[in-house]
């Protein structure tokens, strides 16, 4: 029986209303000598595994292992950058809609995503998302990041649930969906909210459509 209803958060219940992605901005001004999907990586483990109290050391820390140079220039255009995309926060319209549907059948709500403490201070202050949300667990806190499968395990921990009693929901295969299943989980891969609805049927939860 399904008890806990896991999310990740990007691309799944929320998004950045911009049309750029600072890891590709980053690719095309700086051209540092990584794939894309390595890019993503380093700028995560660079600034969304440490509470940060300063934004701009943060960053700074994020050009010194991308390699393309500390000047103050590029510090703050790379915050910047970051902050406007923040400052633009979303929660898409099934998001809300969902989770209350979701609380009131009696399922618990687990939140894992890879996010800095800035990412966060903006999603707090643009959306109530965290009010739904009853296990909340973030890279900066833990001072992991997906696909770690400790995380996994911690929030289960938290949350006092088997795996097999949890379905992982998450847009991206690599960091959401087969650690998931490597752990026991049972996993659902977000493309939209017409295909989650009808794959939540595969366990018994019929939604509303919005
Ligand atoms: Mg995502």
């Amino acid at each position: 029986m399904i008890k806990l209803v896991v999310f990740d958060l990007w691309q799944t219940l929320a998004y950045r209303e911009v049309s750029y992605r600072i890891t590709s901005e980053i690719l095309k001004k700086f051209h540092p000598h990584l794939s894309k999907k390595r890019l993503v990586k380093v700028f995560e483990e660079s600034v969304q595994t440490k509470k940060w109290k300063s934004e701009y050391k943060a960053f700074e820390k994020l050009c010194k292992d991308l390699e393309i140079g500390t000047s103050k220039e590029t510090v703050r255009l790379l915050m910047s950058l970051r902050d406007y995309a923040n400052s633009k926060t979303k929660l898409y319209p099934h998001t809300l809609p969902m989770l209350k549907q979701l609380k009131k059948k009696g399922y618990k709500i687990g939140l894992l995503s890879n996010s800095s403490v800035f990412d966060v201070k903006y999603l707090k202050k643009a959306t109530p998302l965290l009010k739904f949300i009853d296990y909340p667990l973030f890279s900066f806190k833990t001072g992991k990041i997906k696909p770690d499968l400790g995380l996994f395990r911690r929030l289960l921990g938290i949350a006092r649930c088997k795996p097999e009693e949890a379905i992982m929901i998450g847009d991206k295969r690599t960091d959401d969906i087969l650690p998931a299943k490597k752990i026991g989980m049972n996993v659902i891969h977000f493309k939209n909210y017409k295909k989650l609805r009808k794959d939540f049927l595969r366990y018994g939860i019929k939604l509303n459509a919005i």
